[in-house]
C-alpha cells in the first residue's frame, strides 16, 4: 500500500483530548517549531463514539471529528496493553477492563487470572507489549498514522507506585524493573526512546520534520 507523505506546515493544531496533561506536554513539544496547539476539549467538540476495532481505526474516528469540526488539522493517540496469550487483549478495551470506577488492580488481576488459565508461567509465555498510536487528520480526510511498541512480559505481583494504568505489570525487554518502578524519565528514554509513546512522538516529530 502506497501511504503518501502529506508536509504539515506550522499551523493551528488540534489536539483531539479533553486531558490537560496531554495537551500542556503536545503544546511543550511543538511550540518550538511553530505550532499553536489548542484541544478539542477547549473548542467545546463532542467526544466521538471510539468504536473502531484497532488503535489506528479509533485514533482516526477522534482525529477526523476534530479537524472536521474545527477545520484544522488534528491529532488523536489511542493506546494499550496487548498480551500475546491473551489474543492481544485488552487491548483496544485496556480502558474498559478497568471497569466504572477505573481500578487498574481489577484490571491487571483480569490479566493474570487469564495467564493463569493458560497455564503461562515463563516469560516467553507472558510476553506482552504496549501500542500508542498517533493519527495526524485533516479537514479533508486524510490521514497518517504513526505506531510505537514497547514489548516485553507480564509480571506479577505488581511492582512499584509510578505511572499508571498496566505499568505495575509490564517489565519491558532488557530491564529488571517494571514500569511502575521507573520515574517518568526513565519510562520515556534517558537517550533512546523507550515508551510506547516516545517512540510514536519520534516518528511523528520526524515526519513533521521532513
Ligand atoms: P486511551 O486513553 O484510550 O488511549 O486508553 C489507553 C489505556 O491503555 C489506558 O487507560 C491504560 O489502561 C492503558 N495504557 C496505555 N498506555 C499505558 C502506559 O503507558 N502505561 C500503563 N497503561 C497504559
Amino acid at each position: 500500500m502506497t501511504v503518501s507523505h502529506r508536509k504539515l506546515e506550522p499551523c493551528r493544531l488540534v489536539l483531539a483530548t479533553h486531558n490537560k496533561g496531554k495537551l500542556k506536554e503536545i503544546q511543550d513539544l511543538l511550540a518550538p517549531m511553530g505550532f499553536e496547539v489548542i484541544s478539542a476539549g477547549g473548542l467545546g467538540l463532542p467526544e466521538p463514539v471510539e468504536d473502531g476495532d484497532t488503535f489506528e481505526a479509533n485514533a482516526a474516528i477522534k482525529a477526523l471529528a476534530a479537524a472536521r469540526a474545527a477545520n484544522l488539522p488534528a491529532l488523536a493517540d489511542d493506546s494499550g496493553f496487548c498480551v500475546k496469550a491473551l489474543d492481544g487483549d485488552p487491548g483496544i478495551f485496556s480502558a474498559r477492563w478497568a471497569g466504572p470506577e477505573k481500578d487498574f488492580a481489577v484490571a491487571m488481576q483480569s490479566v493474570e487470572d487469564k495467564l493463569q488459565e493458560k497455564g503461562a508461567q515463563t516469560p516467553e509465555q507472558r510476553g506482552g507489549h504496549f501500542v500508542a498510536v498517533l493519527c495526524l487528520a485533516w479537514p479533508d480526510g486524510h490521514t497518517q498514522h504513526y505506531r510505537g511498541e514497547v514489548h516485553g512480559e507480564v509480571v506479577w505481583p505488581p511492582r512499584g507506585l509510578e505511572g499508571f494504568g498496566y505499568d505495575p505489570v509490564f517489565q519491558p525487554e532488557g530491564f529488571d524493573r517494571t514500569f511502575g518502578e521507573m520515574t517518568k524519565e526513565e519510562k520515556k528514554g534517558i537517550g533512546e526512546s523507550l515508551s510506547h509513546r516516545a517512540r510514536a512522538f519520534d516518528l511523528f516529530k520526524a515526519a513533521i520534520s521532513s
